[in-house]
């Protein structure tokens, strides 16, 4: 069996590493289930999830980690030219992909700049994810490009980004700037669409369970991958009162990734 599990609210929260999750892995291998890691943040290179969860005791590889920056990037042909409104991860995707990257970043603290910009006229894809410099100026710079004909890629659709702290705009959130806009709707690339499932679907197994904490994502992942979706509550979703009657129910439930693995393994 293969198990896709979510990272954010189901091995770790912010920096701080949920209670068992170690365990938990080690338990899933050692009963012969595969695993993957599944993630709709596309701010860390694979490099650095790799190291995330060494410091917290679980051995990854890098083919076992799964983003929306990778999804992001199938979309995009090689050799093409994208303006990136995201962070590393989303940059080294599209780069390994051998498409030229122009990073919105630079245009920070002078957007007039891009108008200037030879690279400007090739953009044909514009891909917006989580980006800590977001601003007017990341907006304007995307906006630009996807009013003048560019397709507008978002790597995901989260409302918000759950910190131990007040929540932060997600993703969707910060698309939407761009997407309202420039008058165009997002193609969406990680969970729980296309582009991430057509990743995802060769390394399946046919009998997959989904571990995650947002129903509307890792819920809707399991759906349209025929898998089980166990749902973990320590994340955004705290209890049932927060499930939205849209949300897909879940098959299993649990506090924890480690009190549900328990449970079936
Ligand atoms: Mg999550």
């Amino acid at each position: 069996m293969t198990w896709v599990l979510d990272l954010d609210g189901v091995i770790w929260l912010g920096d701080a590493p949920i209670p068992g999750a170690a365990e938990a892995v080690g338990r899933l291998r050692k009963a012969g289930h595969s695993v993957l890691f599944t993630t709709n943040n596309s701010v860390p290179t694979v490099a650095e999830y790799v190291k995330k969860l060494s410091k917290i005791g679980i051995a990854a590889s890098h083919t076992e980690i799964v983003t929306s920056a990778q999804a992001a990037a199938t979309i995009v042909p090689a050799g093409e030219t994208a303006l990136v409104a995201g962070g590393e991860g989303l940059i080294e995707a599209l780069s390994n992909k051998r498409v030229e990257v122009i990073g919105a970043h630079q245009f920070t603290d002078h957007p007039d700049g891009y108008l200037d910009d030879p690279r400007r006229t090739k953009v044909r894809y514009v891909i917006v994810g989580w980006h800590s410099y977001y601003g007017v100026a990341s907006v304007a710079v995307a906006a630009s490009s996807v009013k003048d004909g560019a397709l507008l890629i978002g790597t995901n659709d989260d409302a918000s980004y759950p910190t131990p702290g007040l929540h932060l705009p997600g993703s969707g959130a910060i698309i939407s700037a761009v997407s309202v806009m420039s008058g165009s709707e997002p193609v969406f690339a990680g969970k729980p669409h296309d582009p991430i499932v057509t990743l995802l679907s060769p390394r399946l197994s046919g009998d997959d369970t989904v571990i995650g904490d947002r129903p509307s994502t890792d819920g809707m992942l399991a759906r349209k991958i025929g898998a089980r979706f166990g749902l973990v509550l320590s994340g955004v979703t705290s209890s049932f009162g927060d499930l939205h009657p849209r949300d897909p129910k879940p098959d299993l439930v649990a506090a924890s990734l480690f009190d549900l693995v328990v449970a079936e393994t």
